[in-house]
């Protein structure tokens, strides 16, 4: 199979687009880390569901913005598994408001998590990465981070500071033969979406080129190819999984 025997982290699986994700993998022969804040029960079926599939998972609780939990979760991954191949910094919070409003709180909130968790991931797995036969790194940005979004200057500024980061990384891992890349999804039906009322998204869907919200298996089968072999020789790119929404 496309993953058998690559051991992927992905940060924030036990729900949305990272439990999507980490059960794509898991299907096809990863063996995946299901790393969760709050949401334990979830991320116990997550487990489940993978293992029901054939393949192999464990949980490994985490705040990704605090770096003692992440040290202590690669320990978790290195104990069932070894080394990872694959990081996926998936996790992120949104903190809405119009700029005038926006504390200072809900910025730092929204930064801490978003890009202070990916720094404490990506540096905590980098050896692992470095070391790794074709390893990965794929950090999970938004079409929010190119065109920006009404309410969201916090989330927005996070979203395409992800992209420079991971540009930088991929010259930087590049000198050991591993790949950095950005996937950027349009609007995809999780809880993230939740208190946006059904008339804004039937607007945001009718500016879509394909007329409809992205289900979390779309944004999942572009991150299994950039985790796979397969995307061997693409780094430093922001895959769009938007339906054509800046076409
Ligand atoms: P979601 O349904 O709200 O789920 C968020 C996930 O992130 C949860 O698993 C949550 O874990 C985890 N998380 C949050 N803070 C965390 C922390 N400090 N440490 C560890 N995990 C943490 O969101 P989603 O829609 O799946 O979004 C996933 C990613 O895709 C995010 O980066 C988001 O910005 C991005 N994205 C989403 C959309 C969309 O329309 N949904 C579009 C573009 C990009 P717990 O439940 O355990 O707290």
């Amino acid at each position: 199979m496309a993953m058998d025997g690559r051991t992927c982290v992905v940060t924030g699986s036990a729900r949305g687009i990272g439990r999507g994700i980490a059960q794509h993998l898991g299907e096809r022969g990863a063996n995946v880390v299901i790393n969760y804040r709050s949401s334990e029960e979830a991320a116990l079926e997550a487990v489940d569901a993978i293992e029901t599939a054939g393949g192999s998972a464990v949980t490994a609780r985490a705040d990704v913005a605090d770096r003692d939990d992440v040290e202590a979760m690669r320990s978790v991954c290195h104990d069932a598994f070894g080394p990872i191949d694959v990081l996926v910094n998936n996790a992120g919070i949104t903190a809405d408001t119009q700029f005038t409003d926006m504390t200072r709180e809900e910025w730092d909130r929204v930064m801490d998590v978003n890009l202070g968790g990916m720094f404490n991931c990506t540096q905590t797995f980098y050896d692992d990465i470095w070391n790794a036969d074709e390893g990965r790194l794929i950090n999970i940005s938004s079409v929010v981070g190119k065109q920006g979004n009404f309410g969201q200057a916090n989330y927005a500024a996070a979203k395409s500071g992800m992209f420079g980061f991971t540009r930088t990384i991929a010259l930087e891992l590049a000198q050991g033969g591993s790949t950095a890349n950005c996937v950027a999804p349009g609007f995809t039906r999780t809880d993230m979406l939740e208190g946006v009322p059904e008339t804004v998204l039937d607007r945001i869907i009718a500016g879509i080129p394909l007329a409809r919200l992205a289900d979390v298996e779309d944004v999942a089968a572009v991150v299994r190819f950039l985790a796979s072999e397969d995307s061997s020789y693409v780094t430093g790119e922001v895959i769009d999984v938007n339906g054509g929404m800046d076409l």
